[in-house]
């Protein structure tokens, strides 16, 4: 026995699309057959049935509504499955047999249009990466919901991909047929990402003409790949694409995807939320373009002097202006979303709504130039050169669209009057005809002397008189047609009654199917203009990320960055952006942060916990933050500029891959030393501590040397191997530093505060002894730490204990090591250590 016709149809459609859930439009219903109809009901939670297929199984079947399906499709996107969406093509009335059916969308985690799916704070990608050679990928991206696309050349190998996958919200991955297993296995599990093959279409003109400004063939074939995804896949024009980017990476400081994550720049490191992160804190930005904006900088930080100094200019300049500053920020509230507008714009999706906020932008847009004008700024005069307010556009949607037009668009009272005669003219008849209605109830109830009659309307019997029972009586004999009976009342017609109705109605029908088509009309005219609203887009949220590094700037105190030639980093009094903002009070320590050419090595030691990663961080931190050209926490800021940042810090769990803690140290050590210039930094916390002791010091100690011989690269290193400070001896350009840890009361108080020189060494058995460790214990622990001291060469053996030793310890007062002085007497009971500042740490919770 062989499957019914329409049993066949599903099956020979699904075997273009095996790898998503089609959705086949059956009735007011989209429903899923096979095992697509098994997995949907786990994902989904929906219930399982069956339906006789002419097959000898029952085949098992579920669906979804075709009304709600939005919010069905939204989850099994967010899972990182693709949807076929797959419609009667034909009115069914017309056909005998199957109605013939055809995907008509393709919605896929990179493609996704529709407003409800998408974050309006961040973008959503589709990317393309294809091999090029050895070590080299070229590498595209492209946001369907703003049409804007990116390309380059990646020639560092697989990792610099993936650094590039993991720093922005990419969700889905093209790749070609023969694009290497292993990779793809990597890009699936590591990075969590949709894959998907490459689509050969026809060549079409729309595609050519978008890569035309492309030199590099390989780039522009990778393009094209995914232009080609993206017509298989939405089988519709789409107008708003923009001509793809070419990103040198060259021109951008090369931050990998450890950098990214350890130094939360986006997403905190716990959470993986943006609060917590840098991003948190300079994010004040007004509209939803100007917030991906500002995440777009921050992934890529600049590497031209010129460049940098140009946005500091425009962010000095809001900075200067606090008055007109405010303006701009609420100027830019009432900023629709003009490049997902464009996008909603070329795929036919906007409604009288969207149109009305269009003209709303617009309106705001000379405001905003005259504002920008007030500024007594070179740079930001400037911009208003680049704004084009569109007055055609506006004069096109203020005489068109009525105020406060419905979400339908085919339901009428979309337009303003006056916009089109013909609809006027539909809109009187039917307004002249509600009106004479309205003056035949008036007659009626007179000349019946019928106080309660009234004319009511439904859509089953259209106009009626209506007599409530007991005036019945009243109505004069033959005046009306009895058409309903009510309980209580009764319901008439009369022959001039019914004749207004046809008219009204017609009116109305022929006015509401004319507005859907002026409407189109309209749309299509807007459609002319969306490379203007795109190139606006780009320049509003240009204005709003500045105003916002100069609202930060200045409630933060942050200070404009200058930067040298000279190869030095010099911050006084340098704060974390982030622990700062965290903390009440002002209760952050500044430090300084030195760093010349020839002391371009830091090693920090000091206890835990007493601010050495955080140190590190915010120094990471002022760099980029200056070089995406935003103002910084310190009280002076002298830079140069910085080429590539590397990091190995704190919390080395590497979940993702799976791989030990060593493992990924060491991975990210290499990554540094292959890849630093005498331009990067290199921020290096507690290399070698998840390997045995010698083991671990020695390789500390060769990657120091190395980065000081050979690559020269500003780095800071904390340890807390104490035997490292002696390298300052050899080492010209290292210089030891420490986080001071005081003893108030009995009490150890870390002040957070970097100074000269190597930290107290003994300072752990010191801690060990406030915590109420037994004093027998404690001088053992100095006796060995002393003779550890004495004996670097055979340090492989623990330390003997000797008769001598038991003597010693008798004589031996508490702190008799020659270390710099403490205090006689501490409080045992008293064990508590704590920081001066000791709250909870909001980032790690
Ligand atoms: P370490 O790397 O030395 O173990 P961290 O840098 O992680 O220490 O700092 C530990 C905690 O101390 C931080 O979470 C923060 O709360 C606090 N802290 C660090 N530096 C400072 C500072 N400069 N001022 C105030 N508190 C600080």
């Amino acid at each position: 026995m062989g499957y019914t016709p329409m049993i066949q149809q599903y099956l020979s459609i699904k075997a273009d699309y095996q790898d998503c859930f089609l959705f086949f439009r059956l009735g007011d219903f989209y429903e899923m057959f096979f095992e697509d109809a098994k997995r949907a009901a786990l994902e989904l939670e929906i219930t399982l049935t069956s339906r006789d297929g002419g097959g000898e199984e029952k085949i098992p079947m579920c669906g979804v509504p075709f009304h709600s399906a939005e919010s069905y499709i939204k989850a099994l996107i967010e899972k990182g499955y693709k949807v076929a969406i797959c419609e009667q093509v034909e009115d069914p009335k017309a056909t005998k047999g199957v109605v013939r059916r055809e995907v008509v969308q393709l919605i896929t985690p990179g493609t996704v249009m529709e407003g409800n799916m998408l974050d309006d704070k961040e973008n959503n990608y589709l990317a393309v990466v294809t091999e090029t050679g050895k070590q080299k990928f070229a590498f595209a991206y492209t946001d369907m919901s703003t049409g804007e696309t990116f390309v380059m050349e990646i020639n560092r190998g697989w990792n610099a991909v993936l650094s590039e996958l993991f720093n922005r919200p990419i969700k889905e991955v093209v790749v070609e047929q023969d694009f290497s297993p292993a990779y793809i296995e990597e890009l699936k599990e590591k990075m969590q990402l949709t894959v998907s093959y490459a689509k050969e279409t026809e060549q079409n003109e729309l595609i050519a003409g978008l890569v035309t400004n492309i030199s590099d063939s390989r780039l522009a074939d990778t393009c094209k790949i995914l232009y080609q995804y993206l017509f298989h896949t939405q089988k519709r024009a789409i107008d708003h694409l923009q001509k793809a980017q070419v990103i040198e990476l060259a021109e951008y400081m090369t931050l990998d995807m450890y950098s990214q994550r350890n130094l939360e720049i986006t997403s905190s490191l716990l959470r993986k939320e943006k609060f917590g992160s840098l991003l948190w804190v300079i994010d004040r930005t007004v509209t939803a373009m100007g917030a991906r904006k500002l995440k777009k900088w921050l992934e890529r930080p600049l590497l031209t002097q010129s460049l940098i100094e140009k946005r500091l200019d425009l962010v000095n300049g809001f900075y200067q202006q606090f008055f007109e500053r405010e303006e701009i920020r609420e100027a830019l509230q009432s900023i629709y979303d003009l490049e997902r507008l464009s996008g909603r714009v070329s795929f036919g999706n906007v409604n009288g709504r969207d149109l009305i906020q269009l003209k709303r932008s617009l309106a705001k847009i000379p405001f905003i130039k005259e504002t920008l004008k007030q500024f007594d700024n070179k740079a930001i005069k400037q911009l208003v050169e680049k704004i084009d307010d569109l007055p055609d556009l506006l004069e096109l949607l203020d005489v068109s669209i009525a105020e406060d037009p419905p979400i339908a668009i085919t339901e009428g009272n979309l337009l303003k009057d006056g916009y089109n005669q013909e609809l006027d003219g539909f809109r009187d008849a039917s307004r002249n005809g509600k009106h004479w209605i309205a003056e035949l109830e008036q007659k009626e109830k007179v000349e019946t002397n019928i106080k309660s009659l009234k004319i009511g309307f439904n859509k089953v019997f259209g106009y009626y008189i209506e007599v409530t029972r007991p005036n019945l009586p009243m109505i004069p004999e033959g005046r009306y047609e009895r058409k309903q009976t009510l309980t209580n009342a009764e319901r008439f017609v009369t022959a001039e009654l019914k004749e207004k109705e046809a008219l009204i109605l017609e009116a109305q029908d022929k006015s509401v199917e004319l507005e859907y088509q002026l409407f189109l009309e309209i749309r299509e005219k807007v459609k002319d203009y969306i490379p203007d609203l795109q190139r606006l887009a780009e320049t509003i949220s240009e204005i709003d990320v500045l105003q916002s590094f100069a609202t930060v700037s200045e409630e933060n105190n942050y200070v404009r960055p200058t930067f040298t030639n000279d190869h030095n980093i010099y911050l006084e009094e340098n704060r974390h952006p982030v622990v700062e903002k965290v903390m009440k009070d002002d209760q952050f320590v500044p430090n300084t942060i030195e760093l010349a050419e020839n002391k371009h090595l830091l090693l920090i030691t000091g206890p835990n916990m007493s601010g050495k990663s955080t140190y590190m961080r915010q120094l990471a931190l002022t760099i980029i933050m200056a070089q995406v050209g935003c103002f910084v926490p310190a009280e002076r800021a002298e830079l140069s500029i910085t080429d590539q940042i590397f990091t190995r810090i704190g919390a080395a769990d590497d979940l993702v891959s799976g791989q030990s803690t060593f493992m990924v140290e060491m991975l990210e050590a290499n990554h540094a030393i292959q890849h630093a210039t005498e331009n990067s930094l290199i921020l290096l916390d507690e290399i070698g501590r998840g390997t045995s002791t010698y083991d671990g010091m020695a390789l500390a100690q060769a990657i120091i040397e190395h980065i000081h011989d050979q690559i020269k690269a500003k780095t800071v290193f904390s340890t807390h191997y104490h035997e490292l400070t002696s390298l300052e001896e050899n080492l010209q350009g290292l210089k030891n530093i420490h986080v001071r840890a005081e003893e108030i009361d009995g009490k150890v108080v870390f002040l957070h505060q970097i100074h000269s020189g190597a930290a107290d060494e003994s300072y752990g058995i010191h801690v060990a002894q406030l915590a109420g460790l037994p004093d027998s214990l404690i001088k053992r622990a100095n006796i060995i730490l002393s003779q550890l001291e004495g004996t670097t060469e055979e340090k492989s053996e623990p330390v003997q204990k000797t008769k001598d030793d038991e003597l010693a310890m008798e004589q031996i007062s508490f702190f008799a090591t020659e270390k710099p002085k403490r205090k006689e007497e501490v409080s045992p009971v008293d064990s508590e250590i704590v920081t001066s500042l000791q709250k909870i740490n909001l980032l790690e919770m």
